[in-house]
């Protein structure tokens, strides 16, 4: 059925700037601090307050908006979008309209098509476009108590009321629900490289809205769209924009229409309800917002703002690949955090080994940082200390196995892989004497599975080297007792 259809997706997505006070007062914009503690004449919206713009909001916003290849227009204004909501106390909501902060964006981006497991199975990329990125103010928050209750009690906390946000609107580029599953992703991993938003959608900071319709396959005309609210984490994008996409298809095929509508998510049920009509839709009525000058951006500032931006994540996941031979999702896993890619890098470099440097940091490090539920800054373990481990694995210094146990320790007490080393009784044996030695005696004292060998059974040479390894305390670099118990056994 879904091959008969086309799916068409737009998402709006509002980002909380990391300012440290409101975006029109000098509030502080911490999160779970006492209701309404705080909070000013300005952003209570009392009679004759006056906003003053908070110029690092603006900043922020052009670093994202510059990340996300958006052009900054010269000039914009800020304008006010008209409602009434109990959390608003001012009537109208100090947004941008017409003339937006910047416009006519995209990016290009690794996406894939999961199966039912949640495995990709293709990576391949995609552009898609970024209509806008313009600056606002939030509102307050409303808490209900006992709703069916006779007793039932509303509160609103005004904490949030003015804290700054941008919010990003894309085109309707998106033909799958994992689509913008991989595009809202990108988007979060950017605003963290920039350093602009803390990406924490189950905290609020970072909210998604879809508008989703589908269409017959090769229509040039849209459907009727649904808006999706209350998307609260990655996965509840992705699910309820699939859910809707089968109850749309489900509608038509019945012979009905779908009707224009917002629709909330309920992840307990695992289904999307209506919440109104757009019949009932809001005319804002926008106007210039007159107690704000325009945000007026010169080119210079344009350019400074571009020159100190860090390298961003889908260039530098192209570059892990080229520079370092890194396999696609490797490079792809390395560069979802900036801390991990730069790690990353420094172990490359320093060891000589990036590939080495991918899967300690992908494997055996990942393992020891979610167990010990550390992120990587905080590890006692330093890029130079792997580096020094991996140097000493291809030396021969140390096995594989040996490497192991000595990155665990490194990740406990952060001392140096030459010093755990030692404590653990010295590294791998690669004196070649040594090994024959341990060799000739293993040999000796298995007369049986020698003429075994002699008679054919070449199989029993893992039987020798398995001997000489364990003798070995397990620290025989298996390279070289291959080699020396193949010479003996044929001798
Ligand atoms: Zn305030």
């Amino acid at each position: 059925m879904r091959e008969k259809y086309e799916v068409v997706i737009g998402l709006e997505v509002h980002a909380q700037l990391k300012t440290a006070s409101k975006i029109f007062c000098s509030c502080s914009t911490a999160f779970g601090a006492e209701p309404n503690s705080h909070t000013c004449p300005v952003c209570l919206g009392l009679p004759g307050a006056l906003p003053v713009l908070n110029g690092t909001a603006i900043e922020m916003a052009a670093r994202a908006a510059l990340a996300l290849n958006l052009r900054i227009n010269h000039e914009s204004i800020f304008s006010r979008k008209n409602y009434f909501y109990p959390d608003l106390p001012k009537g109208y909501q100090i947004s941008q309209y017409d003339r937006p902060f910047s416009e006519h964006g995209w990016v290009e981006i690794p996406t894939a098509e999961r199966n039912d497991a949640g495995h990709a199975k293709e990576w391949r990329l995609k552009k898609f476009g970024i209509t806008r990125l313009h600056i606002e103010e939030d509102a307050g928050k409303s808490l209900h108590e006992g709703l069916r209750e006779s007793s039932s009690k509303s509160y609103v906390d005004l904490n949030r009321s003015g804290v700054p946000l941008a919010e990003i609107v894309s085109e309707p580029d998106f033909r799958s629900s994992w689509e913008a599953y991989d595009y809202i992703q990108y988007l979060r991993r950017t605003l963290l490289y920039v350093d602009v938003c803390d990406g924490n959608m189950e905290e609020g900071n970072l909210r998604c809205d879809a508008n989703v319709s589908i269409r017959t396959r090769g229509s040039e005309r849209f459907g009727t769209k649904v808006e999706l609210k209350n998307l609260n984490s990655f996965r509840f994008v992705q699910k309820a924009l699939e859910y809707e996409i089968d109850r749309q298809i489900a509608v038509v095929e019945a012979g009905d229409r779908v009707v224009q509508e917002t629709r909330l998510w309920n992840e307990r049920e695992a289904r999307t309800y209506s919440m109104r009509s757009k019949e009932e839709a809001h005319d804002y009525r926008y106007f210039p917002e007159p107690d704000l000058p325009p945000i007026v951006v010169a080119v210079d500032q344009v350019a400074r703002v571009r020159e100190a931006l860090p390298e961003l994540p889908e260039p530098r996941r192209r570059r892990f690949v080229e520079e370092y031979g890194l396999a696609f999702d490797d490079a792809a896993q390395l560069v979802d955090n900036r801390a991990t890619a730069d790690f990353f890098e420094e172990t490359a470099r320093d060891s000589g080994n990036p590939k080495a440097a991918a899967n300690w940091i992908l494997n055996e490090l990942a393992r020891e940082l979610k167990s010990s539920g550390t992120e990587i800054t905080e590890s006692p373990l330093k890029s130079d200390n792997l580096s020094e481990m991996i140097r000493m694995i291809d030396s021969g210094a140390i096995s594989g196995k040996m490497a192991k146990e000595v990155l665990t320790e490194m990740c406990r007490s952060g001392a140096p892989a030459a010093e755990i080393v030692k404590g653990m009784g010295g590294g791998q044996v690669s004196d070649e004497s040594q090994i024959r030695e341990i060799a000739a005696r293993v040999v000796e004292s298995n007369p049986k599975q020698l003429d075994e060998y002699r008679a054919g059974r070449t199989a029993l040479l893992g039987f020798f080297v398995g001997q000489v390894i364990k003798q070995s305390g397990g620290r025989a670099n298996p390279r070289i007792v291959n080699e020396v118990v193949k010479e003996i056994l044929e001798r």
